[in-house]
């Protein structure tokens, strides 16, 4: 990837354009940590990229930056900007472009997300990333107290930095954070939520959940129950905890997950008609909460006699056959009798057993 990265930014420099790595790239290059994608910047407008890259180009309008994938490795680029009129403390109302590294660098979060790296892969430092970096600091570029006002989604972005990378806030961003908490409520839920989700997956959560804590956030952020949430590795028990299906919006599968969880805290985990109906994954998260051993509950899963209906030794059409009828609605309370004569051990899964069982009990009553 780094090296397509070069390769990518020679040849914007063979068009007579510059163009850098920043931001996430090259700060996770330098704390040696996994990465994602790669971020580029450079002083080519989005038109003039469209001519150097032709097909491969997706520009996406509302930001006014460029997504390319270039030797099948995608990479966002942007052109050299300054933002300014902020409208609803978050987006820019206007974008100028300008000429210069160090005036776009001047327009973004964190110093630390500041670091470039340029064709040849030399490090450019313009404001003291490496600084803040190897302090394991989070500091705004410009003055907290404006960079919030103007963003405050950057308030956001400093916890989930903070968590991540395990940084500590610097004092004064600190002060305006709490300051300006408020200005939470502008931003959109689902900004709001993807940043949540980072910190509330990080395996430093506990770091993250206590600075939203300290900060006063919680109220802001509609989720004044994350105070006595119990912290445990799943970003989906946490959530679960927050009573915030209304607050932000849940794709089908986080809403079915947080549902169950809810509905199967307050039964016995080990208990086979629990893990039965809820299946393994639903009881898992929920032994978080409260503290069962998840190998106990795995090892209990596996001995269980069935564990979904195709596993009942005897099929629907067999039971037919026995009572000499055609499927009907009458099979319904017969398959939950046998499911749970199975898994209260009263009755073995065994085709020859559950057979006698179904003449003594259903073959007279049916006739
Ligand atoms: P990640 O590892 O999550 O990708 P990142 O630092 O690359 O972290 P991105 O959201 O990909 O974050 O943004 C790329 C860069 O753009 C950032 O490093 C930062 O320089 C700048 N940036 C992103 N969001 C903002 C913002 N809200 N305000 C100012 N600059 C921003
Ligand atoms: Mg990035």
């Amino acid at each position: 990837m780094y090296e397509t990265a070069l390769r990518l930014l020679e040849k914007i420099g063979n068009y007579g354009y510059v163009a850098y790595m920043v931001g996430g790239y090259p700060r996770d290059l330098y704390l040696k940590r996994t990465y994602t994608d790669i971020d580029i910047c450079t002083d080519a407008t989005p038109m003039e990229l469209h001519q150097i890259f032709s097909e491969v180009v997706t520009t996406n309008s509302e930001y006014g930056s460029v997504t390319i994938v270039f030797e099948k490795v995608k990479f966002e680029i942007t052109t050299f900007r300054k933002e300014f009129k902020y409208k609803d403390n978050r987006r820019p109302e206007k974008i100028e472009y300008v000429d210069t590294l160090e005036e776009d660098i001047k327009r973004r979060d964190f110093t630390i997300n500041t670091l470039c790296i340029d064709k040849n892969g030399k490090q450019i430092d313009l404001i003291g990333a490496r600084q803040d970096l190897d302090n394991k600091i989070i500091r705004t570029v410009s003055n907290p107290k404006i960079s919030l006002k103007e963003d405050a989604l950057r308030i956001l972005r400093a916890i989930r930095f903070a968590t991540t990378l395990n940084f500590t806030i610097e004092p004064k961003l600190k002060t305006y954070i709490k300051k300006y908490g408020h200005l939470l409520k502008k931003i959109s839920k689902e900004r709001k939520k993807d940043e949540l989700d980072l910190i509330f997956s990080s395996p430093n959560k506990a770091y993250g959940i206590e600075l939203l804590i300290d900060l006063k956030l919680t109220d802001h952020l509609e989720i004044p129950n994350l105070k006595k949430a119990k912290i445990t590795p799943s970003m989906i028990v946490t959530w679960s905890q927050l009573d915030a299906l209304d607050k932000y919006n849940f794709n089908t599968i986080e809403k079915e997950s947080i549902r169950k969880i809810n509905e199967v805290k307050d039964k016995n985990l080990l208990d086979n008609h629990t893990l039965y109906r809820y299946g393994l994954y639903t009881c898992t998260m929920a032994a978080e909460l409260k503290d069962v051993d998840k190998r106990l509950l795995n090892e209990k899963y596996a001995s269980m006699p069935i564990k979904s209906r195709l596993d009942i030794a005897l099929s629907p059409i067999e039971i037919c056959q026995i009572l000499n009828k055609e499927a009907g609605s009458f099979l319904k309370p017969i398959l939950t009798d046998l499911e749970n004569q199975i898994l209260d051990d009263s009755l073995e899964n065994d085709k020859e057993k559950l057979t006698t069982y179904i003449i003594n009990k259903y073959k007279k009553e049916n006739q």
